[in-house]
């Protein structure tokens, strides 16, 4: 009999918590049982969301060349691109000589497989954090050029994002660095 009643308060004790601050939430509501919240649901930085293309604002122009080197890896064929001469380059102000004209993404078909990051050598691709870009019709969700950098541009401000071969030479150069330092030290 005590034992049962035990039992029973640690379950009312559980519930009353659970009900105070929630581990688990509505989707896609946020907050307490009794204070909803319009918020969009918070993810990890290492959440993996659509694919989209990022800016070089340094220059003014997509990362992207449209080297085609991501649309031939994809899995699942979901992408397509036209490069064309880079104005920029012919008025000296990039070094990239194509550029992207059109890209396409289907994202119905796309299963975040990350692929298209991991081969790009341009820094020109990422793994943004949109996910919530349901539809009710079967390939209604195909993202263009305008589009699939908006959703970059959004994701690089958000979260502060540097050009990764960009942060590996900044890594390698600190490392270099601190051997030096410690060679220097280590002859004196
Ligand atoms: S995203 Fe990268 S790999 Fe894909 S076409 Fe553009 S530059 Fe090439
Ligand atoms: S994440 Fe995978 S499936 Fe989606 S576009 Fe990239 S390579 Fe294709």
């Amino acid at each position: 009999m005590f034992n049962s009643l035990k039992g029973l308060l640690i379950t009312l004790v559980s519930t009353m918590n659970g009900l105070r601050d929630p581990v688990t939430r509505q989707y896609p509501d946020s907050g307490t049982l009794g204070k909803r919240q319009d918020e969009p649901t918070p993810v990890q930085d290492r959440f993996m969301g659509f694919p989209a293309l990022t800016w070089d604002g340094d220059v003014g122009e997509p990362f992207c060349t449209s080297c085609m080197v991501c649309i031939r890896q994809c899995p699942t064929q979901c992408m397509s691109s036209v490069m064309k001469d880079n104005p920029l380059h012919e008025e000296g102000k990039s070094s990239r000589r194509k550029i992207v004209d059109t890209f396409e993404i289907n994202l119905n078909r796309c299963i975040l497989c990350g692929i298209c990051v991991e081969v790009c050598n341009f820094d020109a691709i990422v793994m943004t954090h949109e996910h919530e870009m349901s539809a009710f019709n079967r390939n209604s969700i195909r993202v263009d050029l305008p589009v699939l950098l908006e959703i970059g541009h959004k994701f690089q401000k958000e979260t502060g994002w540097i050009p990764p071969t960009q942060r590996a030479k900044a890594q390698k150069d600190g490392e270099a660095d601190a051997e030096t330092a410690a060679t220097g030290t280590d002859s004196q």
